[in-house]
């Protein structure tokens, strides 16, 4: 399979390991939002979140609580940005479901999205459909 992820996984490819267990491994991305920012993938190949079966998802999760501590306290860190980013349109570059642990520093610069306003009634309208789903 032809995924960057899976090579760093397979040893094909080199990475900056900083933790590593038979289902995870979470490595500092190549290209830092800020120095100690982390990847955190499940081993197994999932194309993104919706892929990744309930039970995965959920010690997954526990890891990434004690790795973002870890990067908190390894990197003097005030806060992280926790990130997954789930799709090509919303920005997933590489198709093998990762979290971003982002340190956060004061006034780093690290702009955020803006908010926007919901005009009247859209905001129910949306809750609605969403609801209707679940
Ligand atoms: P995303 O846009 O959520 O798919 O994020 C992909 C991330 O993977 C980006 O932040 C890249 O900098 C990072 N990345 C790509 N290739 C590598 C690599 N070989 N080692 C570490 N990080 C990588
Ligand atoms: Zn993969």
């Amino acid at each position: 399979m032809d995924c960057i992820f899976c090579k760093i996984v397979a040893g094909e490819i080199p990475a900056t390991k900083i933790y590593e267990d038979e289902n995870i491994l979470a490595f500092l991305d190549i290209a830092p939002v800020n120095p100690g920012h982390t990847l955190v993938i499940p081993k197994p190949h999932y194309a993104n979140f919706m892929e990744l079966p309930e039970e995965e998802s959920a010690v997954i999760i526990r890891t990434i609580k004690k790795l973002a501590a870890g990067v908190i306290k390894g990197t003097g860190a005030e806060g992280f940005n926790l990130t997954l980013n789930n799709g090509t349109v919303a920005g997933q570059v590489v198709g093998h479901v990762h979290w971003h642990i982002v340190p956060r520093f004061p006034d780093d610069g690290r702009v955020l999205w803006p908010g926007q306003v919901y005009q009247e009634g859209e905001a129910a309208a949306i809750a609605e459909k969403i609801k209707q789903q679940l």
